[in-house]
């Protein structure tokens, strides 16, 4: 059974059935401080979450049986699992699969082979997005509250309208607090693939976002970083 209460060494679930790749993913994630437990198959994956669900699930995405796609498709279908973070592991040549896999769920992908040191820093931004995700359905910083399942913000319980761009925005960068993002980054993280789209679209939006949340003061969590772009944060 997994101690799910050691935040401090988060239990990764390796789901891979080459045995070499295991014992190599056991021994460098190990050393680095994650407890590490194996499943060979897709089903062995299932049995152990039926216990324990883990911070972090690392999925190869060619297993026998149930592949790994497959089986990211069904941890996000039910409940239980459907906030688990997944990364995804593919052979070289497979990356034509890497839309697949993101479509499936999972939240990044890793093509083999990797550096240990390439998979931990994904396994920590990975785990660092969902500690957010996690904290709770409503997201606060101070008085301003994002309820992500009611898709509402409120200010001292008091409705503020946004439009879905500002909505999404301001929920992407409490999600991510303290982090500076460019116009680019931001337009891939909250417009996804409109390639179309200008940067200074992103600061039309800043601007209807920070006007919104000026009224009650709260525009100064948007931060403009002079020759970076934004942050959120708390701290003004
Ligand atoms: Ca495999």
């Amino acid at each position: 059974m997994y101690n799910m209460m050691s935040k401090e060494n988060p239990n990764i679930l390796v789901v891979e059935d080459e045995a070499a790749i295991r014992e190599m993913l056991n021994f460098s994630l190990g050393k680095a401080g994650f407890n590490v437990h194996e499943a060979a198959d897709a089903r062995q994956a299932q049995d152990l979450m039926s216990k324990t669900v883990p911070d972090l699930v690392l999925l190869d995405w060619m297993l026998p049986g149930i592949s790994g796609v497959d089986l990211a498709n069904k941890l996000r279908q039910v409940k239980r699992t459907h906030r688990v973070p997944i990364i995804m592991l593919t052979a070289r040549g497979e990356e034509e699969n890497k839309i697949k896999g993101l479509e499936a769920g999972a939240d990044d992908y890793v093509t083999k082979p990797f550096s240990t040191r390439e998979l931990i820093a994904r396994i920590n931004a990975v785990l660092r997005r969902s500690i957010g995700d996690t904290d709770g359905d409503v997201l606060e910083a101070g008085i301003l509250k994002l309820d992500t399942v009611g898709h509402r913000v409120t200010v001292n319980n008091q409705a503020l309208e946004l439009g879905p761009t500002e909505f999404r925005l301001l929920h992407f960068f409490m999600t991510h607090a303290e982090r500076v993002f460019s116009r680019s980054q931001l337009l891939d993280q909250v417009w996804g693939d409109h390639v179309y789209i200008e940067e200074r679209t992103v600061d039309v939006h800043i601007r209807r976002l920070r006007r919104a949340l000026e009224e009650h003061d709260c525009d100064k969590f948007i931060q403009t970083v002079r020759g970076a772009g934004y942050r959120f944060s708390e701290q003004v």
